[in-house]
């Protein structure tokens, strides 16, 4: 087993300490790393595959968000757009992923300091050790980390780094619809009727939805969001139908309103009521095993022999990890949820609420792997429990402690506001 060197890191490799820290990721974790490699001088690079800032978040701007502006924007972040003249929104107010990118994240990812370091359509496609596979450890530490890159034009490079900072997030990878964990049998055969979480039902959706029954598949807030969507559709377009279809026996765990984030406890409360007036129709305990086309339409077959008949399915199953592009890197995770291994404890959804998560931070995010830190949703793995407060504190801790401040590093505070949703297996989004 390798041994982490948790001392503050002297490096006897001089080309190291002439390349920049790579960030992986212009979402609100990634520029949050940004703003605080700035504060420090640190030089560095953001790798985003979109466009533009945080197309993640884009992808569900219509969506509203859970937490007020307060606990959205970064300190660093803060005292750099500060500067600019960046007005801060009202502390109390809840904004759509849709502002918290105009309001935030666009001004963030344009600070001077910040702007000339992002490199947009770029996509990191692996990671790994200058000149060395996973296997070879002579000299491990002092060599460069390697980003495998694909440009704009399509063609590849390998930047060097001496640190690499992974806040890809969990956006572009859905889980399973299938309770194997696998995609159902049959599923291609009617890919054009399974769509992804949180359409824009009201909006740029609307038309694919109206008059047609829709199966919202999934036990979280995605999906409570979808089905509340549906049922005012349904007002306004005849025809309209939702069914929530979950793998439990009870579809408790999203509809209580004892939530000190109040968008998601009246979230609940609104299902709950949709639910109870039959708006909404649920179908318990089934878990999909295959997939058939009807028609227009799908049958849903569960392990049991159940079968369920809709006209489209929106998959909101929740995210997990893309690992493929860290093959060759030694990083160590649980075994069941697929964050860094010292940090799933905190985390896990069978224990922990979105509150209830301990402060943590570069030691708990560390890797066998030198230099190599995942952080953001992704470093939550397959727990749906994430905050954004959590992965400003996590990337002030991982930067300072790459800028060789180990007091500022080891000294993590946090504090979350509680939640009485996710605290058995819920999902908070
Ligand atoms: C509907 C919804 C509501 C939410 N509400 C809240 C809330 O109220 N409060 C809260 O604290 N949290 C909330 N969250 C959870 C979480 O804070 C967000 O998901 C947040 O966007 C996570 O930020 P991130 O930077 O870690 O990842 P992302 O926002 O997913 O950003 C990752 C970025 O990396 C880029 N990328 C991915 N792979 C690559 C690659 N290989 N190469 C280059 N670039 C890549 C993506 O394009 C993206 O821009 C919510 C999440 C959702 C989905």
């Amino acid at each position: 087993m390798t041994l982490l060197d948790l001392t503050p890191r002297v490096r006897t490799s001089p080309r190291l300490d002439t390349l920049p820290v790579a960030v992986i990721g212009a979402g609100p974790v990634g520029l949050a790393a940004a703003a605080h490699l700035a504060r420090r001088g640190v030089a560095f690079d953001v790798f985003e595959r979109g466009a533009t800032p945080a197309a993640a978040v884009r992808e569900w701007g219509h969506t509203r968000l859970f937490s007020p502006w307060e606990h959205l924007v970064d300190d660093a972040a803060r005292e750099l757009l500060t500067e600019t003249g960046w007005r801060e929104p009202p502390a109390h107010v809840v904004p759509t992923g849709a502002a918290l990118v105009s309001d935030y994240l666009e001004p963030l990812a344009a600070h001077p300091a910040i702007a000339g370091r992002i490199r947009y359509g770029t996509e990191v496609a692996a990671v790994t050790r200058e000149g060395m596979d996973r296997t070879r450890t002579a000299g491990r530490a002092d060599a460069p980390l390697a980003l495998r890159v694909t440009r704009p034009d399509g063609t590849s490079a390998d930047v060097a780094s001496r640190a690499v900072v992974d806040a890809s997030g969990t956006w572009a990878n859905p889980s399973a619809l299938g309770s194997s964990g696998l995609a159902p049998l049959g599923l291609d055969a009617v890919a054009d009727r399974v769509l992804p979480a949180l359409p824009d039902v009201l909006g740029r959706d609307r038309d694919r939805f109206a008059g047609r029954h829709t199966t919202v598949v999934g036990a979280g807030h995605s999906a409570a969001g979808t089905l509340i969507a549906l049922a005012t559709l349904a007002r306004l377009e005849p025809g309209t139908r939702a069914t929530w279809l979950i793998r439990s026996s009870s579809a408790k765990r999203v509809t209580t309103a004892d939530d000190e984030l109040e968008g998601r406890g009246a979230l609940g409360s609104r299902l709950e009521g949709l639910v109870a007036t039959g708006r909404v129709a649920v179908v318990d305990s089934f878990e999909i095993a295959a997939l058939d086309p009807t028609g227009d339409g799908v049958r849903m077959t569960s392990t049991r022999g159940a079968a369920h008949e809709t006209d489209l399915i929106v998959s909101a199953t929740g995210f997990r990890p893309d690992l493929s592009m860290l093959r060759e890197l030694r990083v160590e995770l649980d075994d069941v949820v697929e964050a860094p291994k010292r940090l799933a404890p905190l985390i896990d959804p069978n224990e922990h609420s979105c509150g209830t998560v301990e402060p943590h931070g570069y030691r708990e995010l560390s890797h066998p792997e030198p230099g190599f830190y995942i952080v953001g949703m992704k470093s939550y793995g397959r727990a749906p429990t994430f905050l954004l407060r959590t992965g400003y504190e996590q990337v002030r801790s991982v930067v300072a402690w790459i800028a060789g401040d180990a007091a500022a590093a080891g000294r993590v505070e946090l504090a979350l506001p509680a939640t009485g949703v996710c605290d058995v297996g819920g999902g908070c989004c």
